[in-house]
């Protein structure tokens, strides 16, 4: 697949990953669509990076940030939100609801590991959610995301964990029996430990401040975060 990014060097990204979120892409702002899980934890997580670093007036980098649910919310808060993603179909969705919702998220189809030889040490607030497990190599990732961030300042991860609970959970659950997500959406060994996460983090200069879980209830509907982190997880870190 041909992606026109604005740096042609190789790329830590799978294609056959853009497509499937491509092929679904004008459904992102659909609440009923194969993306109503985003729609339903997006509250939960901006409120808990909202409490973390009050966001109003922050400068934030969403990696991976598709059509823009979180950014958009986080823009509402009062931050000032940069919006990357490498999918273009995406962006164009992102950018298209901007129209509707009068955001002022600036989207660009660029590589964290470009950004981050671009503007190093230069956000308050990275996140990265629900990507990490769509890429080959997510510690190159954390490490891009960890040189974005201005010393002090925070970045978050939220993926699915590895074991045989989340293979349950978060395929079988989610894709064969709930329906809630594509078939063939989550691939289980890009799953990723929450020990795994951390030591690349750690690694990378970021230290660990936070680990929640994040559960659903299919008899509620009902997402909430929690202690238990053995199927979807949320990492808050700061740069040491
Ligand atoms: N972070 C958003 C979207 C998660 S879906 C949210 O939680 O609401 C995963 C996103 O990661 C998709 O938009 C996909 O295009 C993007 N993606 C996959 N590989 C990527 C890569 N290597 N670089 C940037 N974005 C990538």
């Amino acid at each position: 697949m041909a992606i026109e990014i604005e740096s042609s060097q190789s790329l830590n990204v799978d294609p056959a990953e853009l497509e499937k979120f491509a092929s679904l892409a004008h459904r992102w702002w659909d609440k009923s669509s194969e993306f109503k899980p985003l729609h339903a934890i997006n509250p939960l997580r901006l409120n808990f990076i909202d409490g973390l670093v009050d966001l109003q007036g922050k400068r934030v980098l969403d990696v991976g940030c598709g059509g823009g649910i979180l950014s958009e919310s986080m823009d509402e808060k009062g931050a000032n939100v940069t919006g990357i993603d490498l999918g273009d179909k995406a962006l164009k969705v992102a950018k298209l609801h901007q129209l509707e919702s009068g955001s002022k998220v600036d989207y660009r189809l660029v590589s964290v590991e470009d950004l981050a030889k671009e503007q190093p040490s230069s956000f308050d607030v990275v996140t990265c959610m629900e990507m990490l497990e769509h890429v080959p190599d997510p510690e190159a990732i954390i490490r891009a995301c960890a040189q974005l961030v201005k010393p002090g300042g925070s970045v978050f991860f939220s993926t699915i964990n590895r074991n045989p609970k989340a293979y349950l959970f978060g395929v079988i659950g989610a894709e064969y029996v709930l329906n809630m997500l594509p078939k063939g959406t989550h691939e289980y060994q890009k799953f990723i430990k929450p020990s795994e996460l951390s030591s690349w983090a750690r690694y990378a200069g970021l230290d660990i401040a936070q680990l929640k879980g994040m559960g659903y209830n299919p008899l509620t509907d009902h997402y909430s975060l929690g202690d238990d982190v053995s199927v979807n997880y949320l990492i808050h870190t700061i740069k040491s």
